[in-house]
């Protein structure tokens, strides 16, 4: 294994609308040996995320940007080549946020060490890792399903769909899945069990998903915004709840649309009692224990189940994480770095 050469991806542009391959730019780099305390980690698998399209804008967010020419940011697993740290030995494998790069050095603050006998260590990146906990915590903390009711949630493929409509099955709910394309749809019912699953690219979208919720819908788990939450709007009923985690479908909108909608949204928030609720998974981090001990439950014992989409090589992150933003993934992301 050389440890000669860093490979890094760094963000060589910002986007105006939907991102580009020029967006980023592949340099090569010496590999800095780690200090006293310090570790050097091989990054074996990088995630790709939608949240990072937000870290490409200059714009006030919940965290910050990545800088122009600085390593795009992600979360990695990562197998320990040198330390000089008391906590870790080589040949250790921790989840780390090493970016988009083929090595990095730690102080060892943040690092999880992960059991590869436990569960395959990719899981660490989704169904066990960041999203799954995101499904875990919006839906059961601000979702609050109660069993015979209907929850919705789009990207239902994914890994925090995915999860969601598992999780809302095991709590009695009945799961209605949007997803894009056939074969996607086809998974979301067969594979993970939904009750139902729409294709939001069918011309009849908002008809066919009225028709899978005969009485309505009770947890709406915001993934997309745009067309989709259009149609979940009228079919919300009166108490429903609705978890905002994410807005792809908007991520590349520079300019918001010139209907100003906020008057109707505000009187029908108050005239079905809704609870419309943002939420980013870090706040909730002390669930996390308790997540992990359910989810691998659930995953021993066959009631959650996970697809990963997983992509060679560091030179291809920026291609696969622009299909990302246009569905061509099909379920969780990741790129192998190193094997
Ligand atoms: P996915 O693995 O589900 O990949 C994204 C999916 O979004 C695509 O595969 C596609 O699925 C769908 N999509 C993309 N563009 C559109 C569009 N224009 N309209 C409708 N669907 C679209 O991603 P994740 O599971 O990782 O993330 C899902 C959501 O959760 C994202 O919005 C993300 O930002 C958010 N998130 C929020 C967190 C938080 O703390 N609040 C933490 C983690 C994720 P399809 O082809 O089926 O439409």
């Amino acid at each position: 294994m050389s440890t000669e050469t860093n490979i890094r991806i760094v963000l060589a542009a910002r986007p105006q609308g939907r991102p580009k391959p020029s967006d980023f730019r592949i340099e090569s780099v010496g590999i800095t040996q780690p200090g006293e305390g310090e570790l050097l980690l091989q990054i074996l698998y990088l995630s790709l995320d939608p949240y990072m399209r937000g870290r490409m804008n200059a714009t006030k967010s919940y965290a910050k940007p990545v800088e122009i020419d600085g390593v795009m940011e992600g979360g990695t697993v990562a197998q320990v080549v040198r330390s000089r740290h008391a906590g870790f030995a080589e040949g250790d494998i921790v989840l780390s946020h090493s970016g988009w790069q083929g090595f990095a050095l730690s102080d060892g603050v943040g690092l999880r060490k992960l059991d590869p006998a436990a569960a395959p260590v990719t899981t660490a990146l989704g169904v066990l890792g960041m999203p799954g906990f995101t499904a875990y915590a919006g839906l059961l903390t601000i979702g609050q399903p109660k069993a015979g009711e209907t929850v919705v949630v789009a990207a239902a493929s994914g890994a925090v769909g995915s999860a969601v409509g598992q999780i809302a099955r095991i709590k009695g709910a009945r799961a209605v899945g949007i997803a894009g394309g056939a074969d996607k749809c086809a998974f979301v019912r067969r594979e993970l069990g939904f009750d139902a699953v729409v294709d939001h690219r069918a011309d009849n979208f908002a008809e066919q998903l009225k028709a899978a919720c005969p009485d309505g819908i009770d947890v709406y788990f915001e993934n997309v915004g745009g067309p989709v939450w259009d149609a979940v709007f009228p079919l919300l009923n009166e108490f429903a709840r609705v978890p905002v985690c994410g807005l792809i479908a908007q991520y590349n909108t520079i300019a918001a649309s010139a209907a100003d909608r906020l008057p109707t949204l505000m009187q029908q928030v108050l005239y079905r009692s809704l609870t419309i609720r943002g939420f980013i998974q870090r706040e909730f981090v002390d669930q996390r224990p308790v997540f992990y001990r359910d989810m691998a439950g659930w995953m021993a014992s066959g009631q959650v189940r996970y697809r990963e989409d997983i992509v060679d090589g560091l030179e291809n992150a920026p291609q696969a994480f622009l299909g990302l933003l246009e569905g061509r993934n099909f379920g969780k992301l990741i790129v192998r770095v190193a094997q």
